[in-house]
């Protein structure tokens, strides 16, 4: 016989272990939280859409897992650590083998950051799922993007462009060998949120965002919620073996500049601050590489190209609401 909706929740929502900040979780009307004093609560939701943010086959393991990976991400560019989240999902039906797959995607990162789920909503419709992260930051101390200033250094974390390799070759755009593809479908799947980066970062970075929609649309949201412009030296972009490997210069820098999905941090760092930022990310796993300057000359981006020419680039990256086509093209 099918779940009902009740013991869905109970059988399949209900984590194993608890924060010693949550005084009431799953099973209320609301939950009940304790913010730690001194705090401010940062608050981030992201929407995955079947067709839209994932392509249909996507596996569940993979859905969850992402669904936690790019609301964390979200807590990375702010230097917050995260806490605790809530869960909206629409489901055509429910299928139980899916449930588990899916949150044994969600809870093997939520528990990897120690984020306890405390509510949330289910429902019938087509495959949808939202996912609200809150997390903790010091008064004050949050990375916005609107602190860069002409002279700070433009830095970019890991690599860019696997995940939009990735997906050109499950839609059919590329043919790659299935050994190469593996590690691209990896980031493009299951990226890995830079919590500790973020974090590290508090005090250094003037201003952060990260890298969802592309690295240029994304450090347009920076530039202009602060006020200037950039130079990016695009040969400079962070290109893993993996990538490269499958890839010509001439159609690696478009992907690595504009493709989305990355999930990597892009920030902002004062000339004085670069000491400081040197010895606390020497011992991170993952690297950092510096891309460019902000500027006051310049209106957008100056990207200096693999040919030596420098285009002027002004925004863009993946927009919902603009052509009903891409849309729908995405996946
Ligand atoms: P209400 O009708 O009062 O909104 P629900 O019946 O929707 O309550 O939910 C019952 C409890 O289960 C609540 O604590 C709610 O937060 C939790 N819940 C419902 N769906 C989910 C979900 N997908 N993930 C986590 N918790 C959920
Ligand atoms: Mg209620």
């Amino acid at each position: 016989m099918a779940l009902s909706e009740f013991e869905l929740i109970a059988s399949f929502f209900k984590q194993s272990g608890t924060r010693h900040d949550v005084s009431l979780g799953i099973g209320d009307d609301c939950a009940l939280l304790e913010c730690p004093a001194g705090s401010q609560l940062a608050v981030s939701m992201d929407t995955m859409v079947s067709g839209v943010h994932f392509p249909q086959a996507t596996s569940p393991f993979d859905i969850g897992y992402k669904l936690a990976a790019v609301n964390l991400s979200d807590m990375a560019a702010m230097g917050a650590d995260p806490a605790w989240a809530t869960l909206a999902i629409t489901l055509p039906n429910a299928d139980e083998a899916w449930l588990r797959q899916f949150c044994k995607g969600l809870f093997t990162l939520l528990n990897e950051y120690n984020v306890q789920l405390v509510g949330g909503d289910t429902t019938r419709g087509p495959l949808t799922v939202t996912m609200q992260m809150h997390g903790f930051v010091e008064k004050g101390m949050a990375i916005k993007r609107s602190g860069a200033e002409p002279g700070d250094k433009i830095y970019v974390s890991g690599y860019l462009g696997d995940a939009a390799l990735g997906l050109q070759s499950l839609l059919g755009q590329r043919v790659l060998a299935k050994k190469s593809l593996e590690p691209l479908l990896q980031s493009l799947n299951r990226p890995s949120p830079r919590i500790v980066l973020g974090q590290a970062l508090l005090d250094i970075a003037s201003a952060m965002v990260d890298v969802s929609d592309g690295l240029l649309a994304d450090l347009t949201h920076i530039l202009v919620a602060s006020g200037v412009g950039a130079s990016v030296d695009i040969t400079k972009l962070p290109l893993s073996p993996a990538f490269t490997a499958v890839t010509t210069l001439s159609e690696s820098w478009p992907l690595a500049a504009k493709g989305g999905d990355d999930y990597e941090l892009c920030f902002t760092v004062p000339q004085a601050k670069e000491q400081q930022l040197l010895s606390v990310t020497s011992n991170l796993s993952c690297p950092i590489t510096c891309i460019g300057e902000i500027k006051s000359d310049i209106a957008g981006i100056g990207c200096l190209l693999p040919s030596g020419e420098v285009e002027l680039f002004y925004g863009g990256g993946y927009m919902h609401f603009t052509d009903e086509h891409e849309e729908r093209s995405r996946c």
